[in-house]
């Protein structure tokens, strides 16, 4: 028998889900289809809650935890004894913040009547979309509109392929039942650098080879160059400019050879790390005659409100252009759902946080002071450091700055760019600020509780007209 639905969605991940949940609320009948089995059991969430976002976030936060209270503590006067280290345990907990998340989902989705379909979807046709289940036989579905969110997987390099538990990609890299001694990485992006800081904190010697010479190209300069920086002093030893030429495992260990400047290097690590990026997933979920088209990097095309080349067929997150973002998925399901029952809806992607979880963390959103110069803009800048702000120094904390880039003639914030404690909060503020208009003005005239963190992001405000207060400023207005 075929099921009908007002919307299929194939992929339950934070885009996909979201959609699902966004459209039910809005009155249509939805079916979700996700396949993927995490851990032995079928798993709502995507990449986001089992392998992503949630689990990195776990074994940051007790890597963070455990690294404080070896190194930091004393400093407080807390006297602590022998501090020791149950890999298992931590894992354990890991696992059960992301199983208590996915079932969360789980039962999001029913409390919403979305029928979730365990197992593969493929769209055909004529906006039909064919259902393998884990377990019996293929079902046709058709649905009044469908919403791809496959969403992304690890890049493999042909001179890293993964090798059982020594080399691993991201999903393996959480997985590890003990501290690796010394411990690869390729690629000090995100993944590399988050992943990279969690095995450093619980003991490991960690080497990032880098392909390119720049860090961090997409943040603005002064945070990438400010990141290199601490995560160095931290231990983090980031090699740039390093091409990986090759990998050869044996009895348990990797030997990687790679090259810079410098000249051809051999390294021999107990475990690696191959995070070089992700790529849209589209194995198997188009039909050749589904009419959908991808662009030339393999992401499926999508306009601005997410309609894919076929009306009907919308297409979101990982798997299309964009950030490959949890938050940025996660607007454009709730988007494609409203537009799909006839609401007006937009995602401003001139405003898409991006935070990278290290301690201290970074984030930014709007423009770099680079690209606004770069755009021909007027630019002013205000930066003001953590280093003598009361609260930050109260709680040992005084790593990194606040930088507004702002356009000097209109006085409007552009971007807001911050390393330090609890960056990835504090961002919401420029967030809030640029999607309101804020000028520099706006910021500098509000009342910022004392003692805060957040009294940076007024001091930054102030700084841009030389105005702090807290530092001696030599221009005044
Ligand atoms: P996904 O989450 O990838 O979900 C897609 C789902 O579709 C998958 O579960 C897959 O099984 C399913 N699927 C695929 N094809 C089919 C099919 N044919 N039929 C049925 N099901 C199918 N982002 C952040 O914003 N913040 C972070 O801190 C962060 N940390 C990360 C850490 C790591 C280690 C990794 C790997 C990623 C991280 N990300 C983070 C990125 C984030 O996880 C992704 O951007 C996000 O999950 C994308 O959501 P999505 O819904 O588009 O796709
Ligand atoms: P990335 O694009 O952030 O970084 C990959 C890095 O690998 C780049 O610096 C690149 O120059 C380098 N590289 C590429 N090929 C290489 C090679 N052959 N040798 C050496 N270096 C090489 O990708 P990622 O770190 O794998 O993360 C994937 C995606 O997941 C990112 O797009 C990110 O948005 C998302 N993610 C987000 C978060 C977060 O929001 N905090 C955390 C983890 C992952």
């Amino acid at each position: 028998m075929t099921q009908k639905a007002d919307v299929v969605v194939i992929g339950g991940g934070p885009g996909g889900y979201e959609a699902a949940i966004r459209a039910a609320q809005l009155g249509l009948s939805v079916i979700c289809i996700e396949r993927r089995m995490h851990k032995g059991k079928p798993a709502l969430g995507g990449t986001c809650l089992n392998v992503g976002c949630i689990p990195s976030k776990a074994l940051l936060d007790s890597s963070h935890k455990y690294h404080e209270v070896k190194s930091n503590y004393a400093a407080h006067g807390i006297v602590v004894g022998e501090v020791g280290l149950d890999v298992a345990a931590m894992q354990a907990r890991k696992d059960k913040v992301v199983d208590g998340l996915t079932s969360g989902v789980a039962a999001l989705l029913k409390g919403n009547n979305i029928t979730w379909l365990q197992g593969s979807g493929r769209l055909l046709s004529g906006k039909q979309v064919e259902f393998t289940p884990h377990e019996g036989e293929k079902q046709i579905l058709e649905a009044e509109s469908v919403i791809l969110a496959s969403g992304s997987e690890p890049v493999q390099i042909p001179v890293a392929p993964l090798h059982d538990g020594v080399v691993v990609d991201s999903t393996g890299a959480l997985e590890f039942d003990q501290v690796p001694k010394r411990l690869g990485v390729i690629g000090a992006g995100v993944i590399g650098l988050e992943l990279g800081s969690v095995w450093s904190r619980l003991g490991s010697e960690v080497v990032v080879l880098e392909a390119v010479d720049n860090m961090l190209p997409m943040a603005d300069k002064a945070i990438a160059k400010e990141a290199q920086k601490i995560l160095t002093r931290q231990g983090l030893d980031i090699r740039l400019g390093a091409r990986v030429s090759g990998t050869k495992v044996a009895k348990g260990k990797v030997t990687v050879t790679y090259t810079d400047a410098k000249g051809d290097h051999e390294e021999v690590f107990d475990r690696l790390i191959v995070a070089v990026g992700r790529r849209p997933v589209t194995d198997g979920l188009l039909s050749p005659d589904s009419g959908v088209s991808l662009d030339e990097r393999g992401f499926v095309h999508v306009d601005d409100q997410c309609h894919a080349s076929v009306p009907g067929v919308y297409a979101i997150g990982d798997l299309v252009r964009g950030p490959m973002l949890a938050h940025k998925a996660m607007e454009e399901g709730v988007m494609a759902a409203e537009v799909i029952a006839g609401h007006h809806a937009q995602v401003n992607y001139d405003l898409i946080i991006s935070v990278i979880y290290t301690h201290p963390e970074a984030a930014w959103v709007g423009k770099t002071e680079e690209q606004a110069k770069a755009e021909g803009v007027d630019v002013k800048v205000g930066q003001f450091a953590f280093a003598v702000n009361g609260r930050a120094l109260a709680s040992d904390d005084t790593a990194g700055f606040v930088k507004f880039v702002a356009d000097a003639k209109t006085d409007r914030v552009l971007g807001m760019h911050v390393i330090g404690p609890a960056a990835g909060d504090i961002i919401h503020q420029g967030l809030i600020a640029m999607e309101f208009g804020a000028t520099i003005e706006d910021l500098q005239l509000m009342c910022f509780a004392h003692p805060t963190l957040s009294e940076v992001v007024h001091e930054a405000a102030l700084a841009a007209d030389g105005r702090a207060i807290h530092a001696i400023q030599r221009k005044r207005k």
